[in-house]
């Protein structure tokens, strides 16, 4: 009786242990999305309506550069083009799961949120639209098999002036000008709809003059992305 009592303790312990979410998992660092490099992530994030192949050349010109970035793709855009999303993989980036219909996820029923997480695009990383989650999203996206993955550093290029999103020059001295501390083992947000993809080339270069490494282009990836994250 005792030991089926000590037995039953320890599985009890180990499904509790099981079912914690991912990201509180030991040193799990949701703003950086589990870099623990040094290096630099760079994100994008949503999709390019009018311009679908702009997201291929971004991150064509990335790979050029030996950088892996990250794209979280809405997926309801996305699985209308599955070419991109395997041209993104075997350029070496990860592309991760940003939701089916880029709701905000903690304003939906529990149901709802669950749909939208498990009809985005597969993968081990999850991007909740604006940002915006809390404990019940962190519980199920750890029941869906994700971890959830912020920022340390965002560009706002998706903040207009009138009608004009920021410019490239402008995107690139925010990345420039932002603390070290955002940018070591940190991740960058931009977004395919906005100038974001035109500021690579510069941000690209600013990060590598200031002493920066970026995460390195290790050839193709898959959709499960490790923790710690292979940068
Ligand atoms: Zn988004």
């Amino acid at each position: 009786m005792t030991a089926a009592i000590a037995v039953m303790a320890a599985l009890s312990a180990v499904l509790a242990v099981c079912a914690a979410p991912a990201s509180a998992a030991a040193g799990y660092d949701v703003e950086r999305c589990g870099n623990t490099s040094g290096r630099v992530l760079l994100t994008l994030d949503d999709w390019s309506v009018e311009d679908p192949d702009r997201i291929v050349r971004a991150g064509d010109f990335l790979q050029g550069r030996g950088v892996r970035a990250a794209f979280f793709l809405v997926n309801n855009y996305a699985e209308r083009y599955p070419r991109i999303t395997a041209a993104l993989r075997r350029q070496g980036h990860w592309v991760g799961n940003h939701s089916y219909s880029h709701p905000h996820l903690p304003a939906l029923t529990e149901n709802a949120a669950r749909e939208e997480i498990r009809n985005g695009l597969r993968s081990t990383l999850l991007r909740p639209p604006f940002g915006d989650y809390g404990p019940r999203e962190t519980a199920l996206a750890a029941e869906l098999g994700y971890r959830i993955c912020t920022w340390t550093l965002d560009t706002r290029d998706w903040v207009k002036t009138g009608e004009q999103f920021p410019g490239p020059d402008v995107l690139r001295a925010r990345v420039r000008e932002a603390p070290a501390a955002v940018k070591r083992s940190g991740v960058v947000l931009g977004h395919l709809f906005t100038r974001f993809p035109d500021a690579l080339p510069g941000i690209v270069d600013d990060l590598h003059g200031q002493g920066y490494r970026l995460c390195r282009n290790s050839g193709p990836t898959t959709e499960n992305i490790r923790n710690p994250l292979d940068c």
